[in-house]
């Protein structure tokens, strides 16, 4: 089963039910400033979608690289899931050398940020917050500590360090709702804001929603759930794919119906077996941008027997270039990974990183004026390294 899903289409078709009438497409309308029905027109050179981890790296990175950045976060906090979902904890794992590190320098000058041992000298804590738990010789080696921070902390240096570019435009409460296309470029999105409709023009759009939204509404292509053996020749995967997304928690509002209810359990996060290293070995060298080395964590499903990996992977540019889309990069969660590799590529401080590298590459396609899988990997490597960024292991 090839699950292939129009998240464009399901929208439509769901706010056409609400609405009583058909959502006419938006998809190669050409949009001009000051067009008609917008509250707002707003014209800038990189626009990244969701300040999450990978929002917050990529904007602070485009910013710091010279162009104009509009960030658009529906929520009235930075951060994303390290936040305002209250995973305010950054596990061990390698890379993380370049804007995590600073943002980890940054939060510690305030004494309540940082939940730190007595007398911690910090940089030695943070290179041992880099020690991802290893296979070494068959036994697997818990190692590291983890970095834990109040989440107001991690939001308001995000903020500071956003502002000190002088480049980068924050537009909380404002919701991605759709995305206007022209000859394989999108040329605009729709934003809402407070029941304001605001029009965002942007020569490159980072799509850090999470889940991908942006990129599913401009119509590329993806999968949700289990990829088949099949698809990336990993060892580990299933023969058939399944629609297995991470274990969540499940919240209630209690209301005394009346009504006998039986405890319930998706049948799928029961049964998930977990495939193991062979992502590690399948990730391609050349085109890496970020290097990372967690286990292969995919919630609900028994995730710590998986093997730790014996040595560091790399990720490479590819993995945020979505195709069909000439100006639109993702760095978020549901960037190209299998979903294997999601399991150990989606921590936060490598999101933040492949942000890094998304906001540089963003940068260096408006510059240059070419194509997003135009920009040369060598000079960008090249400027990674020069911020700190770890790409060989
Ligand atoms: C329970 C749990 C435990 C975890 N534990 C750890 C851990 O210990 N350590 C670790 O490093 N990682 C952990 N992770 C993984 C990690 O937290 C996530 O993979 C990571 O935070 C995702 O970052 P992101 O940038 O992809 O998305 P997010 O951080 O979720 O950011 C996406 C942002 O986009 C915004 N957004 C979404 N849609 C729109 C829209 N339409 N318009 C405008 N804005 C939008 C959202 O509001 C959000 O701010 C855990 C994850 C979970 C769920």
């Amino acid at each position: 089963m090839n699950i292939n899903i129009s998240r464009r289409n399901a929208a439509k078709s769901f706010l056409a039910v609400a609405a009583g009438g058909m959502i006419p497409s938006l998809k190669g309308e050409a949009v001009t400033t000051g067009a008609k029905g917008y509250d707002e027109t707003i014209r800038t050179q990189v626009c990244v979608i969701g300040g999450g981890s990978g929002g917050t790296g990529a904007a602070l990175a485009a910013a710091r690289a010279g162009v104009d950045v509009v960030l658009l976060e529906r929520d009235s906090i930075l951060g994303g899931t390290a936040t305002s979902s209250f995973v305010n904890v950054w596990r061990p794992v390698t890379g993380g050398d370049g804007i995590p590190r600073e943002l980890f320098m940054a939060m510690a000058r305030d004494p309540s940020a940082l939940t730190l041992p007595a007398n911690c000298d910090l940089n030695s804590y943070y290179i041992k917050s880099q020690l991802g738990p290893r296979n070494i010789a068959g036994k697997n080696v818990k190692r590291g500590v983890g970095v834990t921070f109040e989440p107001r902390a991690m939001d308001y240096t995000v903020r500071s360090l956003l502002d000190a570019t002088g480049r980068c435009k924050i537009l909380f409460s404002t919701t991605f709702y759709r995305a206007h296309l022209k000859d394989n470029k999108i040329v605009s999105i729709e934003a809402w804001f407070k029941g304001k409709r605001i029009l965002i023009q942007a020569s490159v759009f980072i799509d850090c929603t999470a889940d991908g939204d942006v990129c599913a509404d401009a119509g590329c292509a993806y999968h949700m759930g289990e990829d088949p053996k099949s698809r990336y020749n990993e060892p580990h995967a299933p023969e058939k794919a399944r629609m297995l997304l991470n274990g969540l928690t499940l919240c209630y509002r209690i209301t005394d119906t009346g009504v006998k209810q039986k405890p319930y359990l998706p049948e799928e996060i029961k049964e998930n077996s977990c495939s193991l290293s062979a992502c590690y070995d399948r990730m391609p060298n050349g085109d890496i941008v970020a290097i990372a080395d967690h286990h292969i964590d995919i919630h609900g499903s028994g995730h710590f027997k998986c093997p730790f990996p014996k040595a560091p992977f790399g990720i490479p540019l590819r993995c945020l270039q979505p195709k069909g889309v000439e100006n639109l990069m993702i760095a978020c969660r549901a960037a190209g990974f299998s979903h294997i590799a999601s399991g150990a590529a989606r921590l936060q401080r490598t999101l933040i990183t492949l942000g890094q590298a998304a906001g540089n590459a963003a940068a260096m396609a408006v510059e240059k004026n070419v194509r997003v899988d135009q920009v040369d990997v060598k000079e960008l490597q090249a400027r990674l390294v020069k911020q700190n960024v770890t790409i060989t292991a």
